[in-house]
Order: structure tokens, then sequence, then C-alpha cells
């Protein structure tokens, strides 16, 4: 465990068992140099601990990274609370985990993840201040949508030199909250869509009120389209997936996209342009931490919609320096939480 904080770069691992509710829960604190760690809370099941642990301080990580280069004065953490096999009182649960949060006095602020919901932030909110996406907050989720549509935009722009996304073709994977609401503004703005999601309803959903083609979830890799719009599982370009993709352009809110960091040199390879996921989807995150900081919702759209911008420059330093965009913004991610570090030792 300590080896894979260290090569994780994490700073603190908190864990939490509570036999009365059936909590078993993990914070991973990657960083709080820039300022309290902020995070979302996942609540699935896992093999076992191993993998809760894993998880954790993957995705705290990414957190940090992206709080860095959305330049939020944040770190990144991630909790994990493993779900119970068997019966458990839901409200419970999250407000002893609203306990475990308020005993780290204030270094961790939670969000909603994979398997949380609004009533879960509230029923947390029971027990600790340092919570967001409650019901006086809101879904994050359009504000995610929006980062990845601007994202698409300038990618497009970029990699194929169209100004608009009119007769674009891009193939979405998912359509959760994010990918539903990313297949709407592309409609909108007069793209094409292949869509797939194992949810057939949703499928259907956008057949219906976006003209979208659809292709089962395996096909979706293989799709010739200019864009490939992940928005369902992480570690979706992998090896199996690498060799199936007939696209100029990936971009997508999904966490974690590359199996492994030598898939994005792979694209780099193949000459598809890859918006490193937690540039891209950070709308989301710019949305919690500017309301947990009570800034207006004019000054949080025109964050979220900067992302665009972001991307468009990592672009253009990636090419003129001959580096891989996912290892360019890496390193900018990492240098910018050095730096915070540099500011903390010299205060
Ligand atoms: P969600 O659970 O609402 O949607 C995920 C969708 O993917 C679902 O419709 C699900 O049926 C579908 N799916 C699952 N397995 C699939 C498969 N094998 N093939 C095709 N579709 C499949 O989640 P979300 O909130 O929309 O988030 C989507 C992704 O974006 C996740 O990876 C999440 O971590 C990431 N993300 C979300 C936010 C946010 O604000 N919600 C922010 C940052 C990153």
């Amino acid at each position: 465990m300590f080896k894979q904080m260290e090569s994780n770069g994490t700073q603190r691992l908190h864990f939490c068992h509570d036999p009365e509710t059936g909590l078993k829960a993990i914070i991973a604190i990657h960083s709080t140099l820039r300022g309290p760690a902020i995070g979302g809370c996942r609540f699935i099941h896992y093999n076992n601990d191993d993998a809760a642990i894993t998880d954790a301080l993957r995705l705290a990580r990414g957190m940090s990274y992206k709080a860095a280069l959305a330049g939020l004065p944040h770190g990144g953490a991630k909790a994990v609370i493993i779900k119970p096999e068997s019966d458990f009182n839901r409200a419970g649960l999250m407000q002893r985990f609203g306990q475990f949060v308020d005993g780290l006095g204030g270094e961790y602020i939670t969000a909603m993840d994979s398997g949380t919901q609004i009533s879960d932030m509230d029923q947390i909110q029971k027990s600790t201040s340092f919570v967001t996406c409650t019901q006086n907050t809101g879904d994050p989720s359009p504000h995610t949508a929006l980062g990845v549509f601007e994202g698409i935009k300038a990618s497009v722009r970029f990699k194929l030199n169209r100004s608009s996304l009119k007769g674009v073709h891009v193939s979405i994977q998912g359509l959760g909250h994010v990918g539903y609401e990313v297949a709407r503004l592309l409609h909108q703005a007069g793209a094409k869509l292949t869509v797939t999601d194992i949810d057939q309803a949703r499928v259907t959903q956008c057949e219906k009120n976006f003209n979208a083609a659809s292709v089962s979830p395996d096909q979706i890799y293989a799709v010739d389209a200019d864009v490939f719009c992940p928005c369902g599982l992480g570690a979706i370009i992998n090896d199996t997936t690498l060799p199936q993709l007939r696209v100029s352009i990936i971009a997508g809110s999904a966490n974690n996209q590359l199996a492994e960091e030598k898939h994005g040199d792979l694209l780099t390879t193949q000459d598809i342009l890859y918006a490193p996921d937690y540039l891209i989807n950070a709308g989301g995150l710019i949305f919690v931490a500017l309301q947990y900081s009570k800034q207006n919702s004019r000054e949080i759209r025109q964050k979220v919609i900067q992302i665009g911008d972001s991307l468009t420059q990592l672009y253009q330093n990636a090419a003129q320096t001959k580096q891989g965009v996912h290892r360019l913004a890496n390193h900018q991610a990492e240098q910018i939480i050095s730096a915070s570090n540099d500011f903390n030792s010299a205060a």
C-alpha cells in the first residue's frame, strides 16, 4: 500500500469501518498543497479491499491534476464507500460517512460520483458542512457536459480545421447524466451522432430526440466517425480497442480513459488527437468548487467554457514541443502542484 501511495504521490489515506451502519470507507487525499482536497465519493461494489484502495488512489491523483489545470484553489481527493453486499440503511450509512469526512476537519470536501446521488449528499450534510452537490447546490453533470462540448469544438477546430460542428460525426459511448446532455448539445450544433449504451431506453431516446444512429456497445470503437466521445467507462483505450479506432479525435467525459500511459503514446503514433480526460471533464469540478466558494452562475459558466481555450493551448504546446498531449498535460499539472509546494514552504 505505501509503495502504491509513493508511486502515486498520495499524501494521506484514511479508513473508516463502522459495524453499526456497515460503513467501510476510504478517503485518499492526493494533495492539499493548493488548498482543501476536493473530489467525489463513489458508492459501488468492489471485488476486494485492495481494488477499492487502488481505485481511490488512482482517482484522487486525477482530481489533483484536474483542479490544478483548472486553476482551482484545491487539491485532489477521492472517497470510496464499499457497497455492502447485504441489506443496509442508506441514510444512516451516509450520515456516518459525513462524520468521517467531518473528522478530517476540512482537509477533504466530498461530492457526488458514481453510485451516489443528491439525496446522499443531503444525508452527508446532516453530519458535515464539507460537502457539495446537495439539493441546494445541484447536479454538476450539465456543467461537465458543457465543458466536454466546448472541448469537442476546440479539438475539431484544431485537428480538422473546422470552425463549426455542422456535419461533424461524433460517436458517443454512454448516455447517462453527462453523455445524454453532450448528445443534446451536439445535436443542437448540427453534429451527426452514433450512440450506444447498455441501457436500450437511453439509446431509443437519443434516436428519437436527436436523430442519432445506434450500434451495440461492443461496436462503438469501430464506428468510422470524426470524434469518439467516451462518457461511460474508464480504461476504454486499451490493447483491444486501439486497433479498432477509426476516428481523428477522442474527447469525452469518462475518467481514466487510457488503460495505461502507453496507450496515450500509441494514440499519438496513430495521429489521433486525445483530449486528456481530467482537463475536458473538469466542468463538474469547476461548478462544485466555485459554488462552494459562493461564485455566481455567470462566473461559473465562463470558467467552464474556458476549457476549450485550455485544450487549444495544450494542443499547440504539444505540437510545438513534439510531445504527446497526455504527457504534456501530466507534466503541466505536476508542475503547478509542485510550484504550490514551493509557495507553501516559502510562506
Ligand atoms: P452515468 O452513470 O449517469 O452514465 C454512464 C452511462 O454509461 C450509463 O447510461 C450506463 O448505462 C452507460 N454504460 C455503462 N457501461 C456501458 C458500456 N459497456 N457500454 C455503453 N454504455 C455503458 O455517469 P455520468 O455521470 O454520466 O458520468 C459518465 C462518465 O463521466 C463517468 O466515467 C464519470 O466518472 C465521468 N465524469 C462524470 C462527471 C459528472 O459530472 N457526472 C464529471 C467528471 C467525470
